[in-house]
Formats: C-alpha cells, structure tokens, sequence
C-alpha cells in the first residue's frame, strides 16, 4: 500500500457517527423478533422488551445483535453529510473507521460503507478505542489525527493513550441527543456534519 506521509489522520466511528444505528435497529426488532426498544435511559439492554413488555434478559442481547448485523446491516443508512465530509478531507487526510463490531461482519460493513461513498479502511474493534487509536499513530506517523465518536467512554480512552488527538463527541442521531451523557474528555461537541466539517477544515488549516 502506498501512502504519502505526514497526512492528517481521521479516525471515525461508524455506528451513530457514519451509519444509522438506533431505527434500523429498532426496525429489525420489530419486524425479525417482534420486540421493541423504548429508551428512556442509554443502554439497549434492560431496555429491549418483548411485545408483551417482559424486558428482554441481557444475555439475550448479543445474539440480537449479532443478527442484526448478519442480516439488516444494508438497511442502515448513511447519516446526514457523512459521506461527503469524508469525501472532502479524504483529498489530504487519510481516513480510518474504528468501529466496535466483530471482526466477522467488520469485512460486510467494509463493503457496506463503501456502497454508500464511504471506501475507507475499516477496524473491526472490541471494548476501548484508545489503543487502536494509539496503533493507527503509529502506524500512520500523522501530522495531525481527529477522533469522531458518539460514546463518551471513547473519548476518555482516547485521551488516556493519546492526549493530542483532536477528540469530536458526535451524536448524530438525535434520538439519542438528549440520552448520551456529556463527554467530558473530549475536546468539542458537534452532532451534525455540515458543522464538524468546517470545524474540522479550520483545526487543520491552523495547525498546517
Ligand atoms: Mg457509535
């Protein structure tokens, strides 16, 4: 592979950040296993119910899961300005997805970016961000890295292993706005695209 060096590096979740994940989800649910999701709090499970309101046990969840994206992945649909911000800073960034996804449906999800104008390498990770954050570094050697990610966990991992990244906690999908707690380690807040974008511009125009 080749690859010029020294490019800015962005590093972008996909779930909620790239690609619809709470009505597809939602979607499938109903339509696969005649459940439903009510969130009142942010955690799916204890919050996945049968039709007829018994909650669904958590060690039921994974499974859930793991279908939904076996089978419904194609119907998660592109957020909002995603894939023509990428698009755009893919013209002198380097562009990596760091998704938490078993590395069995991270090759689909390759695919299914890619079909939506999103062709970028895809990470299939488990559990904290902030060491594949830290290998993509050192990999990549990048004059400058931004983080894209809805869960403020991420973020505090990331600034654990590595404090300069540009950190952005992006909630996309509004259902979840008033549910995902603040992100205390990040470094902004921005839910939409059409803004992060400038943002994003400006961050790297003034530290060229
Ligand atoms: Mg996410």
């Amino acid at each position: 592979m080749t690859r010029s060096k020294n490019r800015p590096l962005i590093i972008s979740d996909c779930d909620g950040v790239l690609l619809e994940f709470i009505a597809p989800f939602v979607a499938y649910l109903d339509s696969v296993h005649d459940m439903t999701l009510k969130l009142d709090t942010f955690a799916l499970t204890g919050n996945v119910r049968h039709r007829d309101g018994r909650v669904v046990e958590a060690a039921a969840f994974p499974p859930l899961l793991d279908g939904f994206f076996s089978t419904h992945m194609p119907s998660q649909n592109p957020v909002a300005g995603a894939a023509d911000s990428l698009a755009r800073l893919a013209a002198y960034c380097d562009v990596v997805v760091l998704t938490n996804i078993a590395d069995h449906h991270a090759l689909r999800r390759t695919d299914e970016l890619a079909r939506l104008g999103m062709p970028y390498r895809v990470i299939g990770n488990q559990g904290s961000k902030g060491g594949p954050i830290k290998a993509l570094l050192d990999e990549f050697q990048p004059s400058h890295a931004v983080f894209i990610d809805d869960l403020p966990p991420n973020h505090s991992s990331a600034k654990d292993h590595v404090p300069h990244v540009h950190c952005i906690h992006m909630v996309a999908e509004t259902p979840l706005r008033g549910l995902i707690p603040a992100a205390p380690h990040a470094d902004i807040r921005i839910d939409d695209w059409h803004e992060a974008l400038p943002h994003i511009e400006t961050l790297l125009k003034g530290l060229s």
